[in-house]
């Protein structure tokens, strides 16, 4: 069975590896196709693609919207977007600037905690990147402060923990509206993070995003169990919506992540590359 992995972070976002590294990590695994699926920015694609050309890997184009919701976090995955286009670029520049509006709010709040992280520290760390948490929480670990990246989340940098502050964002249904503006599909991104109590709730919330031009739903993930898994599959087939699947891989940001594999068993079949193209030729 052909496999892919439709989500990874590059160094454009807060993931560790290059585009071209990535691209080349996909090939050696075997996968049949790749995409990159960065927060809030398209700048890694050009690079994806002329790497994935000479090695022989199909990219599909990404991007992941940082989406507001009330209770967990929600994001959206948009793929096959013309990163071209220009309302999706200027939404993008909104997001950008409130990631940077909030990084200076969370260095006081670990400065007042008595962990001092730097601007220059953190813009070091981001490579010229999209910041996110995850670099934060990097160098929380370098320095000792925490134990690990995961430490350094569970006990300050969380929604809600002592270091954490909101950075403004898209509500659900414009940042399906600035993916369908580019022409991409837009899909729901591991729907467990939504921390719904019951599948009757998550598929009342994939209906009304559906109603706003949601066309697929992340089933296959690393943190979700087979259980979870194929209660998203039969939402995704009762309701019409194209199942997707990836690994969050995001490089030393989530050690415990590997390309394709996620913590081991994660097989997602070429299908939904398929399934996804044919999404994007009916538009
Ligand atoms: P931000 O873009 O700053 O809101 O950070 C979001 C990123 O932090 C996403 O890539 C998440 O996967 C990552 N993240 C959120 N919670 C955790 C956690 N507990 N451990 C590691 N990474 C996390
Ligand atoms: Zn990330
Ligand atoms: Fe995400
Ligand atoms: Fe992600």
């Amino acid at each position: 069975m052909k496999l892919c992995d439709l989500h990874t972070h590059t160094t454009a976002s807060d993931g560790s590896d290059t585009p071209e590294e990535l691209v080349r990590l996909a090939g050696r695994a075997g996968l049949s196709a790749l995409s990159i699926t960065d927060h809030d920015t398209t700048d890694g694609l050009a690079r994806g693609a002329e790497a994935a050309e000479k090695e022989g890997v199909e990219l599909v184009p990404g991007v992941e919207l940082s989406v507001a919701f009330p209770r967990g976090n929600m994001h959206l995955l948009g793929y096959y977007i013309d990163a071209g286009s220009k309302p999706l670029q200027k939404v993008l520049k909104k997001v950008q600037a409130a990631r940077s509006e909030r990084n200076p709010r969370i260095l006081e709040r670990l400065d007042r905690l008595g962990m001092p992280v730097t601007m220059a520290e953190l813009e070091e760390m981001a490579q010229g990147g999209q910041i996110g948490r995850p670099h934060i929480a990097r160098i929380m670990a370098e320095k000792g402060y925490v134990k690990s990246v995961s430490q350094a989340f569970d006990k300050f940098l969380k929604k809600g923990g002592p270091a954490y502050a909101p950075k403004s964002i898209l509500g659900p249904e414009d940042a399906i509206k600035t993916v369908r503006a580019a022409r991409g599909i837009p899909v729901l991104a591991h729907p467990f993070s939504l921390m719904t109590r019951d599948k009757g709730e998550l598929e009342e919330i994939v209906l009304s995003l559906k109603h706003h031009g949601l066309m697929g739903m992340e089933c296959w993930y690393s943190e979700h169990d087979e259980h979870f898994t194929a209660t998203c599959l039969d939402i995704c087939r009762r309701n019409q919506l194209v199942a997707t699947g990836g690994s969050d891989y995001h490089g030393k940001a989530k050690p415990y992540i590997r390309l394709g594999i996620g913590k081991g068993n994660l097989r997602i079949p070429h299908s939904c590359v398929e399934a996804l193209k044919a999404a994007k030729n009916a538009l």
